[in-house]
Parts: structure tokens; sequence; C-alpha cells
């Protein structure tokens, strides 16, 4: 008899954590187990504002797929995903097709534009390796021409749109590496802008209100400007236009007003909401019991909040766990378990030594709160790789 295909589909946070646990779980005759990704190495999202900033090489936040898993039990084929027929339990890639009897969808989000003109043409986002080797070497080069083209304020103003958690730690990284850029191109530093826009009232909007004011304060004073309750209602080659009318012309502009659940999830016909499908308590997707759906492709409610969790690498792994397990007891006839996740706090970066968190009822700030980032970052390079991952590619210096 033939073992049955289990095809995952991305190699982010829900699709190799998903990929080291079926083969811990099941022994190499007992399935077929196939793994897809557009790039042979996995990315640390979660790291990507860093190297977007150019505060962190981007080989630091990639890791070769073949250093995590057993090859010997786990095809990988590095290919792009372009169709999924479900009716047909078939994947078209763009070189070959696969057929699977368990489907594993992971394939992470895209950017979240609401339909605000000129912005998926004009600004940049922060959303893969490729993409944030892009912004670094934009600003880089944005710099180097201020001072060769009669140094124009917009060729050293950077806009960064939305401010939740990327855009904050994505400004918290540049105002570490401006002052290094102003060194580098001669430019006085008090000349330069970041410019951090949010429609809501508040940066952070739903977050710890103390903490926030941590955080505004502590990237004022590092040279960080924040606009809020002004959307943007547009963006063009020059800059931004804000539904208050005012015009901010920038060279760079990145948008980091939230995600969506990727393209491909919708275009294949499931019911989705904002690209995301409302799993089933086993992270099945309705009306298909062999399809599972992992991290920003999915949506788990939030039951207490009445509301859906904000999507996360921390539920992202935590999901591939109980996938894991799951498609071994859907394989063995046993009982699939419901998916609650553990939330353990939220914690953001400021950049270099300086954050917010809040873990359990524990407020943390600065430094404490810098190191538990690290912490966090090493825990998932453990459950990755286990010790040698962790010292191979963790951020060992803590403070
Ligand atoms: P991803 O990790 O994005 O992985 C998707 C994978 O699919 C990628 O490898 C991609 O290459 C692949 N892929 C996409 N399309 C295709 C295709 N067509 N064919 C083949 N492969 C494809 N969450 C936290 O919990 N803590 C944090 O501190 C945190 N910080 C963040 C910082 C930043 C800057 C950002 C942007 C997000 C952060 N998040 C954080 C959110 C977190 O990164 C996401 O929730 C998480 O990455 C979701 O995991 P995923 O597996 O769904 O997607
Ligand atoms: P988000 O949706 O959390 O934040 C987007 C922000 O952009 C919001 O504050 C929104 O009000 C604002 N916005 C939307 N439209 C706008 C407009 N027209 N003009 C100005 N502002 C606008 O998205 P995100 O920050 O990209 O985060 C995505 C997910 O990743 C979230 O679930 C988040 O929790 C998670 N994340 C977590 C961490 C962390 O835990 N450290 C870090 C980054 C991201």
């Amino acid at each position: 008899m033939s073992k049955p295909k289990i095809l995952i589909l991305g190699g982010g946070y829900g699709g190799i954590m998903s990929a080291v646990r079926l083969q811990k779980e099941l022994g190499s005759d007992e399935a077929e187990i196939t793994l897809v990704n557009k790039h042979n190495y996995h990315y640390q999202t979660t790291w990507l504002h860093e190297n977007a900033a150019g505060t962190l090489h981007h080989d630091k936040t990639r890791i070769m797929i073949d250093n995590i898993i057993d090859m010997n039990k786990v095809n990988f084929v590095q290919d792009t995903v372009k169709e999924i027929k479900k009716d047909e339990k078939l994947v078209i890639l763009d070189n070959q097709e696969l057929t699977y009897d368990y489907l594993i969808i992971a394939l992470g989000s895209d950017p979240e534009t609401f339909g605000i003109q000129g912005l998926k043409e004009n600004a940049f986002s922060i959303r893969s390796i490729n993409s944030v080797r892009k912004i670094r070497e934009h600003i880089d080069y944005s710099f180097a021409r201020y001072n060769n083209e009669g140094q124009p304020d917009e060729l050293i103003t950077i806009v960064v749109g939305g401010a939740g958690f990327t855009g904050i730690e994505f400004v918290g990284e540049l105002a570490d590496r401006v002052p290094e850029l102003c060194r580098e191109y001669d430019i006085p530093r008090e000349k330069v802008r970041i410019v951090n826009i949010e429609a809501a009232p508040t940066v952070l909007p739903g977050f710890d209100e103390e903490l926030v004011e941590y955080a505004i304060n502590n990237l004022e004073r590092r040279g960080v400007e924040f606009l809020v309750s002004t959307p943007i209602k547009e963006c063009n080659e020059d800059g931004v236009i804000l539904a208050n009318g005012e015009e901010i012309k920038a060279a760079t502009i990145v948008w980091t007003g939230g995600v969506r659940g990727n393209h491909l999830v919708e275009e294949a016909g499931f019911e989705t909401m904002r690209g995301r499908v409302k799993v089933d308590k086993d992270l099945r997707m309705p009306g298909f019991d062999y399809i599972f759906v992992a991290g920003d492709c999915a949506l788990i409610i939030d039951e207490e909040a009445n509301r859906p969790y904000p999507p996360t690498a921390q539920i992202a792994i935590q999901q591939a766990y109980t996938i894991g397990r799951n498609i071994k007891a859907l394989m063995n006839g046993g009982k699939l378990e419901e998916f609650k996740p553990d939330i353990k706090g939220t914690v953001a970066s400021l950049g270099k030594g300086e954050a917010i968190g809040k873990v359990g009822n524990k407020k943390l700030f600065g430094a404490t709160a810098s190191a538990m980032k690290k912490v966090i970052d090493n825990r998932y390079l453990f459950l990755l790789g286990g010790v040698p991952m962790v010292i191979k590619k963790g951020k060992l210096k803590l403070f």
C-alpha cells in the first residue's frame, strides 16, 4: 500500500515547525512528507525589521532548510505555489504539480493596503528577505544621493505608515541606524526625519497605556516623530497624502499598516475574512477534513475577548504542534485535539537594548524587556534545532 502523502505549503513558522513536528511524530515508513517553500531557506519574519533598517545582516535571520529538517524524512521542494485546487487535491507550483492526502497551508500573509491609492506601487513592505534587502539598500542610496543632488529634504525623510508592532519595532531600529548613516554620508542628524503615521488616536492601539507611553517617550527622544489620528489616504512617487490633506514628501515610504492572509487561499475559493480562514477548533479547514491551516492564513477566535487573535509567530508555532499530533491521529483513527493558544505575552523591541513587554501580568521596560525578547527568540531556535541552532543563529548577548 502506498504511504499517505502530507504536503506542507510554506516554510515560515507554521510550515517549518509542522515539518519538524511531523518528522518527529511519524516514522519514514508511515507517510511521505513534502515541504514546499519559495526559497531554500527559512527566515524569521520577526527579525525582518532589523534587516530592513540595516541593524542586523539578513544572513543572521535566515537558516538553510537542510539545516533544519531531516532530508531523509522530508522531501524539500524549492518552488512557488501558484494555485491550490481544493476539489482535485492538487497544488500547482511554478515547475510541477503535487497531489496530497493531507494538506497544511502555511503561506503567511500579504500586506493589507485597504485599497489606499498608490500604496502597492510606491511603498515598501517588510515581508521577506528579498523585500527587506531592497529597503535597506534604498535608504542607503537615498542618503548617498543627498549631498550630490542639492540636499533635498525628501531624500532623508523616511515615512513609516502604521504604528502597530511592526511599525514601532521598525522605527526603533531606524533610530539606531540613522546616526550611523549620517556619519557615513556627512549629513547632520537633525536634518533627517523618521515619521511614523498612525490612523488611530494612539500608537499601538489597544496595548497597555503605560508601556505605550514609555515607547513613545523613548522613540521621540531618539528622533522619531509620531503623527496620530492621521490616516494615510494616498501614496505617490513623492510621498504620502494624509486624510487631513497634509502632504509629506519622502523618498522612502514603508507600509506597516497591517496584514491579511496569503492571496492564494482566497483565490482557491475557501471562505476567508481578510484572506484568513476561520478554522475549526482542531485547525482544519471547515468542510475539508484533510486540510489544516496554520499561522497568518488561519483565523482563530479569542472567545474571552470575542474577537480574532492577532496573528503572531507565537500562535503559528503552537499550531504546528497541534497539527502534527492531529495528522497522526487522523492517520491512526485517533481523536483530534482542540487548539488552545497559550499566550505567554507580547514583547516588542524599540532598538538596541530597548523594548517593552507584557508577560502574564508583569510589565517589562528597557533592558529587561529587551533581554526577554532575545530569550523568546532563542527559545524558538531551540525548538527548531536544539542547542546547536541557538549557538549558530541565536542572540546570545542578552544585555
Ligand atoms: P511566515 O513566517 O511569513 O512564513 C510564510 C512562508 O511561506 C515564507 O517562508 C514564504 O517564503 C512562504 N511562501 C509565501 N508564499 C509562497 C508561495 N506562493 N510559494 C511558496 N512559498 C511561499 N509575531 C510574534 O509572535 N512575535 C514577534 O515578535 C513578532 N514580530 C514581528 C516582526 C515583524 C517585522 C513582522 C512583519 C511580524 C512579526 N510577528 C511577530 C508576526 C509573525 O512574524 C507572523 O505572525 C508569523 O511569521 C506567521 O507565520 P507563518 O508561518 O504564517 O508565515
Ligand atoms: P497591525 O494591524 O497590528 O497594525 C497596523 C497599524 O496600522 C494599526 O495601528 C492601524 O491603525 C494602522 N493603520 C491602518 N491603516 C492606516 C492608515 N491608512 N494610515 C495610518 N495608519 C494606519 O499590523 P502589524 O503591526 O503589521 O502587525 C501584524 C501582526 O504581527 C499583528 O498581529 C501583530 O501583533 C504581529 N506583530 C507582533 C510583534 C510582536 O509581538 N513584537 C511585532 C510585529 C508584528
